[in-house]
């Protein structure tokens, strides 16, 4: 059986159980290093799954180039899913992961991997897991939305108009990637006080920074591992 197991979004207590207990009995566990031109980072999901108990041995670490450019990404996913394909059929008894950070369905890259085996008609299973935006709005607390109100989740990159229309309405708006749209979140923030601005990073995990002062988001450098939550007040 291959599993795509969602690990939640840093706190290894925001695992669901379901999650856990498939992380526990897993034969072999894939998850991704980094790799950028600064070189091999840490695996979150690795740190995640060690701070669980779960062996060093279950874990089968993988590269994972990060790069504007997306053919090293789709290339390991690629030999993932044809390693999952041949274990799959070579060994069908063995229970097999490949976890995801957040949920597994959510602007997951997980998804390249899952076609490709579905694609060679294997059947997969996936475990739902909390998405960072989810906790996010729990640390900042209150309402993502409430009674008629709509969310627009933009994925960092939308349309000069998408982004118009977003900061004109009275919806929620989460934007992931912070990273990506840096210039325009400030322009934003400047431009609509009459919108609440709520700013995280690396939630759940050690370098965790929120704010929802206009002036620090202003002088902020986003990272990618960023989430901006703005409400109409
Ligand atoms: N599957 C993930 C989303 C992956 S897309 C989920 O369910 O949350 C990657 C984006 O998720 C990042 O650019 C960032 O915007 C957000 N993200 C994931 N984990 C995060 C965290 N711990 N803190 C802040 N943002 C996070």
């Amino acid at each position: 059986m291959i599993s795509f197991v969602s690990l939640g979004p840093g706190d290894p207590e925001l695992i669901t159980l379901q999650a856990l207990r498939c992380l526990q009995a897993a034969d072999c566990i894939y998850a991704p290093v980094p790799v950028s031109a600064k070189g091999r980072h840490s695996s979150k999901a690795e740190e995640m799954m060690l701070a669980l108990d779960i062996r060093p041995e279950q874990i089968q670490l993988y590269d994972l180039p990060m790069s504007k450019q997306r053919e090293g990404a789709c290339a390991a996913y690629s030999q993932l899913a044809e390693e999952l394909i041949r274990r799959e059929r070579s060994e069908p008894e063995c229970s097999l992961v490949v976890v995801a950070e957040g949920d597994s369905g959510f602007y997951s890259s997980s998804a390249y991997i899952s076609e490709q085996v579905e694609a060679a008609g294997l059947a997969v299973r996936q475990l739902c897991g909390v998405p960072a935006f989810i906790a996010c709005n729990a640390l900042a607390g209150g309402q993502l939305v409430q009674l008629e109100e709509q969310c627009r989740v933009i994925p960092g990159e939308a349309t000069e108009a998408e982004w118009q229309e977003a900061w004109g309405s009275i919806h929620t708006i989460v934007v992931m990637k912070g990273s990506l749209c840096e210039a325009e979140i400030k322009r934003a923030v400047a431009a609509h006080p009459e919108r609440r601005w709520q700013y995280f990073e690396f939630v759940g995990m050690p370098k965790e920074y929120v704010t929802e002062r206009p002036e620090e988001i202003l002088e902020r450098s986003f990272p990618y591992f960023s989430i901006i939550i703005s409400k109409r007040r």
